[in-house]
């Protein structure tokens, strides 16, 4: 009804599934790690797509309490038998490596070498995902149906692994809006190959980040890829001073799957971010999941740390630990659909359409209602069957649109999906009954 397209809506355009998909399968195969080449060959892969600052923060430096550890690489590393015959090779799968294993060649017991397997006895045939980062170690992960299968002999076990003064990577894009007012979008890469947690969410940003190139926006948008934990706490301590501009920001992990939509609250709780997940999911069509904060789960840890207390939440299809691939080998690309993604990434769309979008009218009419009949404007919205529904949507923004409530305030009260509020309100705008107030947020169309 309106020739001009939203900035939610120009993001959606084309096949956003099946291209996210595809990403993320060109990263699956990659070992990551907290450090290492894995986490450059990914950054790589994303500024393929985006124009990506890619920074190097050397083994070493102090970040806040933590300390950048050495970086970890891995060449190879296999359990073998006495026949020559490989039990595990990490060039099968990564996840059979503990990350962050400290390099060892030697022969050893079943039984010693049992105290260096992890396995997942509840899921005999899926190797788990296990890392080391802080503690020295080394420790392979496999199916618990063949270490059962192992007889009592001696294995040649090698990690031609080195850890050594080196650095953090990290990758930073900014999409420059026309405040400065930010929008921080934060994904981890320092998964192997697992596929939902998080190839999926690093694609799903990568994405978006492509699509929002070109486009004029209110708000400046910055993509941050780190590595999780270490990487959040890196960034915040190198960028103290501009967190200020965050006006809104999500972390975005585990988007490919056919679970959920969960939304994790900001530590604050009402902020304009955990209202506005809120409202697109209540409006999804799914069975949404909204949680209160917790000290316990992605970045959003440290970003809602009580010394930033960002306005950031967390976004995930099914909720981390919840579901049974959750860190094993079945988080492979069979988990994530390009379905799902597209689904993912639309929510994400129109949360940005939204805060882009949420002006404040005026009613120019505002004693008592004005005869919308006599301006044809009963029914004038879509078919017949949304014509209940832009009727109560029109009789609301007349009522509320008292200079203080915004189309988005509007939306939540009258429980009325914010794009039906929007365009409404548009109709109303060129009918003359709304002015824009002085106080108004600039549009983006
Ligand atoms: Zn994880």
């Amino acid at each position: 009804m309106n020739g001009e397209l939203t900035v939610g809506e120009r993001l959606v355009r084309g096949n956003p599934g099946e291209q996210i998909f595809a990403f993320a399968a060109k990263i699956y195969p990659i070992c990551r790690s907290i450090t290492g080449d894995g986490v450059r060959k990914t950054l790589r892969a994303i500024r393929s797509h985006i124009d990506l600052d890619i920074h190097e923060v050397p083994t070493g430096t102090e970040v806040f309490d933590w300390v950048v550890p050495p970086e970890w690489n891995v060449r190879e590393a296999y359990i073998r038998d006495q026949r020559g015959r490989k039990i595990v090779d990490f060039a099968d799968s990564n996840l059979h490596v503990m990350s962050y294993s400290i390099p060892v060649h030697r022969w050893i017991s079943l039984a010693e070498l049992k105290q260096h397997v992890y396995t997942l006895p509840d899921q005999p045939d899926l190797t788990p995902y296990r890392t080391s980062y802080y503690a020295e170690n080394w420790a392979f992960c496999m199916p618990h149906r063949l270490l059962e299968s192992l007889s009592d002999r001696r294995y040649e076990v090698v990690i031609d692994s080195d850890l050594s003064s080196g650095s953090l990577s990290y990758g930073e894009y900014l999409h420059k809006g026309e405040t400065d007012e930010e929008f921080l979008l934060s994904a981890h890469i320092c998964h192997p190959s697992l596929a939902n947690d998080n190839c999926s969410g690093v694609a799903l940003l990568t994405h978006l980040a492509k699509c929002m190139a070109g486009l004029r926006t209110r708000y400046s948008y910055r993509f941050l890829f780190a590595p999780g934990t270490i990487g959040a706490i890196t960034w915040l301590a190198r960028n103290e001073d501009q967190v200020k501009h965050i006006k809104h920001g999500l972390v975005v992990s585990m988007v490919g799957d056919g679970g959920g939509p969960t939304y994790k609250k900001s530590r604050r709780g009402d902020a304009e971010i955990d209202r506005v997940l809120a409202h697109i999911l209540r409006h999804c069509g799914l069975k949404p999941t909204i949680l209160d904060f917790s000290p316990y789960g992605y970045d959003e840890r440290q970003y809602c740390s009580p010394g930033f207390n960002l306005p950031v939440g967390l976004f995930q299809r099914s909720q981390f630990g919840q579901i049974p691939q959750y860190h094993t080998s079945a988080d492979n690309l069979d988990l994530i659909a390009p379905d799902h993604l597209a689904k993912s990434y639309r929510i994400i769309a129109e949360t940005i359409d939204i805060l882009e979008n949420d002006i404040v009218y005026r009613n120019t009419n505002p004693k008592c209602e004005p005869q919308l009949g006599r301006r044809g404007l009963y029914g004038a919205i879509g078919g017949d069957k949304d014509a209940a529904g832009a009727n109560m949507a029109m009789l609301w923004i007349l009522n509320l649109s008292d200079g203080r409530n915004s189309l988005f305030d509007i939306a939540e009260r009258a429980d009325l999906p914010f794009a039906l509020v929007r365009k409404t309100a548009q109709l109303l705008h060129r009918n003359g009954l709304l002015a824009r107030c002085d106080d108004e947020k600039p549009s983006t169309t």
